[in-house]
């Protein structure tokens, strides 16, 4: 057993870049520093009754913040690792980060640090803290604020007044500061007025949460193109699924396939499917559409699927299944462990 969190210890603050503490350099804007000052300065314009309400706070930033538009699975590893060293002393974590992969990032920290006994928070920003009318500084005081919630025990985003499980979520908006959906969960907590209010009944299972057990494989191997992503399109051929699948580099594959679960009607293509995954190679599938959950087998164009060895991703979004991919394929595990963990919802993903 470990010990539960000190309520009373500081919370963790890691800078990892994102538009949230972006400046303007010549090319436009990129990854600014000495952010902890610049935190203080725009949480200082806060109302006095918001200022109170706010936790005491660290900050740490990572060596070379970045825009996240450029983070790879070694980024998640170092990111994962970076918490794993410092949790313990702190009662919650926040940590501000892009948010062009910040859906991705989220699912991943939630594989890599299954059980967690405190709440991890991931924010950032549509505009920069120092810009006119930003939403930087609500984002920021409201995810402090949910990382001092204890109740709260697993990885979420916090963005716009609204918590949602990290690996649930989908970046929805190019401009508009409520940026993020949670499509097929609601959320976990919001802002209402000055309070965070968490929603009871919604956080993980007892035994997703609160006896931490972190997996932190090597990414790696895994980072130099293991994973793919292939999205059908009508008319898609054989030949173009081979070309991604059938490269020996290539571990894992998230297909998005039709509605409900269906692809073309074409034996040849199943065939590329079927061989990559008689090979070894773990294919996932999902819907092209936001919302809902496949099913195979509710029409005979999906039947194909399951007859390939293509497991179900049900309702997870493109950016768990990949991320729980890279997770399972980073990890020594047998062939059918990895089907088997990957149909099981680890962190409520599914
Ligand atoms: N490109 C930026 C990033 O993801 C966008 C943002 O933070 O909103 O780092």
């Amino acid at each position: 057993m470990t010990a539960g969190p000190d309520l009373d210890a500081p919370i963790l603050v890691i800078y990892t870049g994102g538009t949230l503490g972006m400046v303007q350099g010549p090319q436009g804007l990129t990854p600014g520093h000495d952010i902890e000052a610049r935190l203080h300065r725009a949480l200082a314009t806060l109302p006095p009754a918001r200022q109170a309400s706010l936790p005491a706070f660290e900050v740490l930033e990572t060596e070379r913040p970045i825009d996240s538009s450029s983070a790879t699975p070694r980024d998640w590893q170092a990111l994962a690792a970076l918490v794993a060293r410092h949790y313990r002393r702190h009662a919650g974590i926040v940590i501000l980060h892009g948010t062009d992969t910040l859906a991705w990032t989220a699912s991943s920290l939630a594989f890599q640090l299954q059980g967690i006994d405190r709440p991890v928070i991931l924010t950032g920003a549509m505009r920069p803290l120092e810009a006119e009318g930003s939403d930087a500084t609500a984002n920021v005081a409201d995810a402090l604020r949910f990382a001092m919630t204890p109740r709260l025990k697993e990885v979420a985003l916090c963005f716009a007044g609204q918590l949602l499980r990290g690996c649930r979520t989908r970046k929805w908006q190019t401009q508009d500061a409520a940026a993020f959906e949670s499509p097929n969960l609601a959320p976990l907590g919001e802002r209402v007025d000055d309070e965070v209010v968490l929603y009871p009944g919604r956080g993980l299972a007892d035994h997703q949460r609160g006896a931490p057990r972190f997996e932190l494989p090597d990414y790696a191997p895994l980072a130099a193109g293991g994973v793919v992503r292939l999205a059908l399109w009508p008319g898609i051929e054989a030949w173009q699924v081979e070309a991604w699948l059938g490269d020996e580099r290539v571990r894992g594959a998230v297909l998005e396939v039709w509605g409900g679960g269906n692809l073309p009607d074409d034996p040849a293509l199943i065939g590329a499917l079927a061989r990559a995954s008689g090979e070894g190679k773990l294919l996932a599938a999902l819907s092209q559409c936001p919302r809902g959950a496949v099913a195979f087998g509710d029409y005979a164009a999906g039947q194909g699927l399951s007859d390939a060895g293509v497991l179900s991703a049900e309702d997870m979004t493109p950016e768990a299944t990949f991320a729980k991919l890279v997770h399972l394929l980073a990890q020594p595990l047998e062939e059918h462990e990895r089907r088997g963990r990957f149909l099981t919802p680890l962190v409520g993903e599914r």
